[in-house]
């Protein structure tokens, strides 16, 4: 057999919701070549994801490339299906029997339970297909699936029981199901076999075709998406993942390798297909994992910073947008107490050990009995003893009488309703109280607040103090999280002193150290200071090889330009993993990105302001999502202006700004060396790329410095 050059993943949905924003319940498409997942991409309906596929392969047929494209839903039915609705055990024909009479309209709606009603009517007694989203619609289609006794044709194919898949194709609703992206996806798999002129495995012979399809299912490497998710944070999406590392499995497969897979059908296969890997899963998950994270991540590639070749200057947020799309977690786990976790990153979902509340108890001090009582006075008689928090009553009380019990206490066998004692008179043998009152008033329920396996906190959650109570009220004495991000910050040029030290003629004190570590551990990094170095290459290689043992990132400052002193360029490009970040930015000159050692080095500005809205703007997100804790955005607020500024268009600008009386003052220079502006300000008001004419008055985009948590 050739190889295949491309690899196609398809992650089919029977949804009639279309989201603008890429999301789960649509469809992602996962393309790799070479071993390395190139693409994905959303759809958001089927007829843009057919219209997608189908110019997809006239691409790779004109390029000459071979195409195995992958499907994530049953190619067939199980035995003897296909012959009670065509009369024929060719599973083509049942393709095309489903082409004929399923619709779709690109809203999604669509007749998949018509279609599923006049197969089930084909059969004697209840049809095989059940599940539906309405109980009383589409009488030939039950709503449970007990009653059915499939006889006639089993409930899941031999492919479904050797993969161990939870969902059965005849069931259309609830999850899990299946049921409804075959009738959806069936239809379209037909019209492009046939156009592309596709070898259907294992229904057709494949080892000449040019255009493969193969049924998958991304269960079979569940752990290496499950670690990938972990590694990924909160704000990854499953199905674009499962794209991904499938596409990306197939695509590392020696050719032998998938032969052997594609080889494997079983005879019964020929009707009802076969899930391609089944069999295989340790080899498809060890391939789908490598180099994709988990809790020890490998290091970041070395072209991770590329940028688009014939791009001059970039635009902030396509510089933004390269950044999360390139860069991921990079550190690794360990388990803490809780009370080391506070403003630690959740390495993965923390799972309440137990509910909360653990059992029924009651909310207020009074008096516990069972049942509710109507209106009127009732008189009931007290049982000795009492229930108090941690002191429970060991006893049963007895039908029609009440026990004392204080708040937090666990509700005594026979109780599950409390009245307030401000509601009781009492002579210390009986109580007394007026009706109405309701069955369980002034009671918690056990786990009310928290069932016992619930994800309490998710991956990628920065631990807080309130995370800290849920977390111990749940039973959880530890937390894993991740090793917090260590970031190396050096300043370079001749001219930099210490603060203290004598300063010679020319010399200047070094701003940017000091500030630049005091942020880094505001956002809850770990600063290690790398002093700085002068602006000679040997000095400053030194220095980066002994920092980049011990630093996860690396923020250098100054001689970041492409000037005769500005080494930190120059030896980020020596090594050969330097890139020049052209962006459409005020204050910024180019940003120098790189690798040394596998180490990510930011190569800053020198100009404090410019590092400082650099450092905020650009290596903030991207240090969170290194440090596992995702890409947070910083919250901004419109507030009309106390300026008037006119500016071109070409460039995002950032001015130094503070709220007074409601309205944003800005810095009364824009100098890129004012530091006085940078610690005068509060925030940063935010200029769009355009042009603008902003008078008192008008609206501006004001970024705290709080909202970068500075
Ligand atoms: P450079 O990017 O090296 O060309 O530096 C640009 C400007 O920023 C020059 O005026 C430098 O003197 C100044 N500068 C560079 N590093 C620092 C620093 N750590 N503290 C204060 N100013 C600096
Ligand atoms: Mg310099």
């Amino acid at each position: 057999m050739s190889r295949f050059e491309t690899i196609l993943a398809v992650d089919w949905s029977a949804a009639k919701r279309r989201s603008q924003r890429p999301g789960k319940d649509a469809i992602w498409l996962g393309v790799a070549r070479d071993g390395t997942s190139e693409q994905q991409i959303y759809c958001r309906s089927r007829q843009e994801a057919e219209t997608r596929i189908s110019s997809f392969l006239d691409d790779e047929k004109a390029a000459g490339r071979r195409v195995l494209a992958v499907y994530d839903f049953p190619f067939g039915y199980p035995r003897g299906f296909a012959r009670r609705i065509t009369g024929s055990d060719d599973p083509f024909a049942l393709w095309q029997w489903l082409e004929e009479r399923v619709e779709d309209a690109e809203d999604g709606s669509n007749n998949r339970f018509e279609v599923a009603s006049a197969m089930n009517r084909k059969f004697a007694g209840a049809g095989p297909f059940w599940g539906k989203p309405v109980e009383t619609a589409w009488p030939d289609i039950p709503y449970r699936k007990a009653g059915i006794a499939y006889e006639d044709v089993a409930e899941r194919r031999s492919a479904d029981l050797a993969a161990k898949a939870a969902s059965s194709c005849f069931q259309l609703f609830f999850n899990p199901t299946v049921g409804s992206q075959i009738l959806m996806g069936l239809p379209v798999l037909q019209r492009l076999r046939l156009r592309h002129n596709a070898a259907v495995w294992p229904f057709e012979k494949v080892a000449d075709a040019q255009i493969v399809f193969a049924e998958i299912w991304p269960g079979l490497i569940e752990p290496a998406v499950r670690s990938a998710m972990a590694a990924a944070g909160p704000e990854e999406i499953r199905d674009r993942v499962q794209m991904r590392l499938l596409s990306q499995a197939l695509s590392r497969l020696p050719t032998e390798e998938l032969a052997a897979m594609l080889a494997a059908a079983p005879e019964d296969a020929r009707e009802e297909a076969w899930i391609l890997g089944t069999g295989y899963e340790d080899r498809l998950n060890a391939l789908a994992s490598d180099g994709q994270g988990g809790l020890n991540p490998p290091p970041l590639s070395n072209d991770c910073f590329a940028l688009p070749a014939g791009v001059d200057w970039t635009p902030v947020d396509d510089a933004l947008a390269l950044l999360r799309g390139r860069l991921g977690p990079i550190t690794s786990a360990e388990a803490v107490p809780l009370s080391d976790a506070l403003g630690r990153v959740l390495a993965e979902d923390a799972v309440a050990k137990r509910a909360n509340p653990p059992l029924p108890n009651t909310a207020v001090d009074g008096y516990g009995f069972a049942g509710g009582r109507g209106e009127g006075p009732h008189v009931l008689p007290l049982v000795q003893g009492r229930a108090a928090a941690g002191v429970p009553f060991d006893g049963r009380v007895a039908e029609g009488s009440a026990i004392r019990v204080l708040t937090g206490a666990a509700l005594p066998d026979g109780v599950d309703t409390v009245i307030l004692e401000e509601d009781v008179s009492t002579d210390g043998a009986r109580i007394a109280f007026n009706g109405p009152l309701k069955q369980g008033a002034n009671t918690r329920k056990a786990g009310e607040d928290v069932c016992a396996g619930e994800a309490i906190l998710p991956a990628g959650r920065v631990i807080t103090p309130a995370d800290l109570a849920l977390a111990s009220a749940t039973g959880l004495a530890e937390l894993t999280v991740r090793l917090p991000l260590r970031v190396g910050v050096l300043s370079t040029g001749d001219e930099l002193v210490e603060a203290g030290e004598a300063s010679g003629k020319g010399q200047i004190f070094d701003a940017n150290r000091p500030m630049l570590l005091a942020l880094i551990r505001q956002l809850g990094f770990v600063p290690v200071d790398l002093g700085k170095a002068a602006d000679d290459r040997d000095a400053l290689r030194a220095h980066l090889d002994g920092a980049a043992a011990r630093t996860d990132v690396i923020l250098t400052s100054g001689g970041a330009s492409a000037g005769d002193e500005d080494h930190m360029s120059a030896l980020l490009r020596e090594a050969g993993a330097m890139q020049e970040w052209r962006i459409a930015l005020k204050p910024g000159r180019p940003l120098a990105l790189g690798m040394w050692h596998g180490t990510p080095v930011f190569g800053l500005p020198g100009n404090p302001v410019a590092a400082l809205v650099c450092t905020l703007i650009f290596a903030r997100p991207a240090m969170g999502l290194m440090a596992g804790a995702g890409w947070q955005e910083p919250q901004a607020f419109e507030v009309p202006a106390a300026f008037e500024k006119r500016k071109k268009p070409g460039r995002r600008e950032y001015l130094r700004a503070r709220v007074r009386d409601g309205r944003a003052e800005v810095f009364k220079s824009e100098g890129s060396g004012r530091i006085s502006g940078l610690s005068w300000a509060e925030g940063l008001v935010e200029l769009g790329d355009g042009a603008a004419e902003i008078k008192p008055g008008d609206p501006v985009r004001f970024i705290p410095y709080g909202s970068f948590a500075m």
